[in-house]
């Protein structure tokens, strides 16, 4: 099919698209998504399809507003009220009940439901048009990278989608936060744009599944069903390199060889002589390196690079969901650069 290309006086055609059981891919303010109406099986369906998406790891449904969730989701606790109070429109998503009407194909068999209502004026004023929730996932093709601008969806999704909504670039770069709020206590099951400390600021203990920070062990079943698969990942394998920047710089420039990918913070980008490098942003502003690590890990795929070094930010604020992006990226393969115990 020929993917068509809409722009932001196309929201009508856009909208006439998903109500039609067509697949869209829709700017937001995380990534791009790949969006199906949300009550249509079948369009549902073909989303995990363009994707390759595993049928168990289930999507997030997008509404314009929070009076919505009352048709999808039962039993919603005051938490997620004063959740949403706070943070939407915006880059959180949470896992609630879910109500009989939402497909399975939604939930990959799931009795909860994941909910978000994106902050992106285009993708709001679509979803209002269409009348229906959109289900959507990130619009990369599974395991690779996110998109952030139009062009890299279209790398993956050209010619399998029926239409792209060009938002422009991606505000924040990484995907919503998850939070699931089905269980005694509030649990953080991905890390994205609304930090664990804006969290913590409403809801008080969250705690962190260990999904975000470990690898799974062999046999474990993830609370998240996508936290099971590779993710991120660019073509090359990656090693991550925590510890304090300079020192996290020293180590790689001491082991790349030449013609490795460097990806590090701008402070220590003349540090690579005869790498490939790409800079996440500076040291300091983990909101920066977030808006650059999926398009930065994408670009080594253009390159001949067989072995991709990433310094990585401490786990504050956005650096949490930036370093979960580049420890899955590497598939967990973590050096600590400095003294003692990391
Ligand atoms: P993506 O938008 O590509 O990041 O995919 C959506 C993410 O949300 C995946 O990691 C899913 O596993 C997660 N997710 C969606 N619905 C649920 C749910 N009901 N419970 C737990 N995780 C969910
Ligand atoms: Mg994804």
């Amino acid at each position: 099919m020929d993917t068509i290309r809409l722009d932001e006086s196309q929201i009508a055609q856009a909208a006439a698209i998903l109500r039609a059981g067509g697949l869209l891919g829709i700017p937001t303010e995380t990534v791009y998504g790949l969006g199906a109406s949300g009550l249509d099986s079948e369009a549902v369906g073909r989303i995990f399809q363009a994707k390759g998406r595993p049928q168990d790891n289930p999507l997030i449904l997008h509404i314009p507003s929070a009076d919505w969730l009352e048709k999808y989701c039962k039993g919603i606790p005051p938490a997620a009220y004063a959740l949403a109070e706070r943070f939407w429109p915006g880059p959180l998503t949470m896992v609630l009940r879910r109500a009989e009407m939402v497909p399975d194909v939604v939930t990959a068999g799931l009795d909860t439901v994941g909910m978000r209502c994106p902050a992106h004026s285009l993708c709001r004023a679509v979803i209002a048009a269409a009348g229906v929730p959109v289900a959507a996932p990130s619009g990369n093709t599974s395991g690779r990278p996110s998109p952030t601008t139009a062009e890299e969806m279209l790398q993956d999704m050209d010619g399998k989608i029926d239409a792209i909504l060009d938002g422009g670039p991606c505000a924040v770069g990484v995907e919503s936060t998850i939070v699931d709020l089905t269980g005694e206590t509030p649990r953080l099951l991905r890390p994205g744009g609304i930090t664990l400390e804006q969290l913590e600021s409403v809801l008080g203990h969250v705690t962190v599944d260990a999904a975000v920070t470990e690898q799974l062990k062999e046999g474990e079943r993830p609370r998240a069903p996508g936290m099971k698969y590779r993710h991120y990942a660019p073509k090359a394998p990656v090693t991550v390199v925590t510890g304090e920047p300079a020192q996290s710089a020293a180590y790689i420039a001491a082991h790349a060889c030449a013609g490795d990918g460097v990806l590090c913070f701008d402070e220590y980008a003349h540090l690579f002589p005869g790498c490939t490098v790409e800079r996440l942003g500076s040291a300091e502003r983990p909101e920066e390196q977030a808006r650059h690590v999926f398009g930065a890990l994408r670009r080594f795929d253009g390159t001949a690079v067989s072995a991709i070094w990433a310094q990585c930010p401490h786990s504050e604020g956005m650096g949490l969901a930036v370093a979960n992006r580049l420890n899955k990226a590497a598939g967990f393969h973590i050096i600590y650069a400095g003294e003692g115990e990391a």
